[in-house]
């Protein structure tokens, strides 16, 4: 059934890429691909804020949706890694949407905050154990009503195993727990694949 979708060449170089480079297959799953790709277009996002670009699979899947005159900015702490995504993305014809900060997430979320930037839609993707510090910047970078979704809300199945409690695990309980109680957000958690989480900042 998950094969009735044709190949995407775009997302296939991206892979192969990600494998010729040695870097970590963990780009999020096609169907969540798919999914914020819908995502962005419903919600009409113009400027969305991506926290972990890898290869540069999800940031094709965001602005794919963007309109003509939509802007996603990607945070990324592996220089490396940053240059190839901006190279796949350049590649989809989708290069000039994108601009790249490198260096730790948290760092170039203050700043983005200091200029005084603001968001519509949020994608955090990047390491675990600051999930709910990315969550926390995000809000602050919100505009209202903004989408925030979290990738990995289960980890493998470890946040859901009590004999897991590593610093990454810990953080995504932490994380979904945000999500779901935060007062200043609605929420809901999508149980296929590996867990994803979608927010809207009230
Ligand atoms: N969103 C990507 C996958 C991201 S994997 C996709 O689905 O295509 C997680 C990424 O977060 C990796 O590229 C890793 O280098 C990056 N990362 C890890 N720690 C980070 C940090 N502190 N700040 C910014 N990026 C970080
Ligand atoms: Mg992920």
């Amino acid at each position: 059934m998950l094969n009735i979708y044709a190949v995407d060449e775009q997302l296939e170089q991206v892979k192969e890429s990600i494998r010729r480079n040695e870097m970590p297959e963990i780009s999020v799953s096609p169907g969540y691909g798919r999914l914020l790709t819908i995502m962005v277009k419903m919600s009409q996002a113009s400027s969305i804020l991506e926290i972990g670009a890898l290869g540069g699979y999800s940031g094709i899947c965001l602005a794919r949706g963007l309109k003509d005159e939509g802007r996603l900015v990607s945070l990324e702490l592996k220089e490396g890694f940053a240059r190839i995504a901006e190279q796949n993305l350049q590649a989809a014809g989708l290069g000039d949407k994108v601009k790249y900060r490198i260096g730790d997430a948290l760092l170039s979320m203050e700043q983005l905050v200091q200029e005084a930037e603001t968001f519509d839609f949020f994608f955090i993707d990047a390491d675990k154990i600051h999930a709910p510090e990315y969550l926390e910047w995000s809000i602050r970078l919100a505009r209202p009503g903004a989408i925030i979704v979290g990738d990995n809300s289960f980890l493998h199945g470890k946040t859901l195993d009590p004999n897991f409690n590593g610093p990454g695990v810990q953080g995504i309980r932490r994380f979904n727990q945000q999500m779901a109680t935060d007062p200043r957000l609605e929420s809901t958690l999508i149980p296929a694949y590996d867990g994803l989480v979608i927010a809207r900042v009230k």
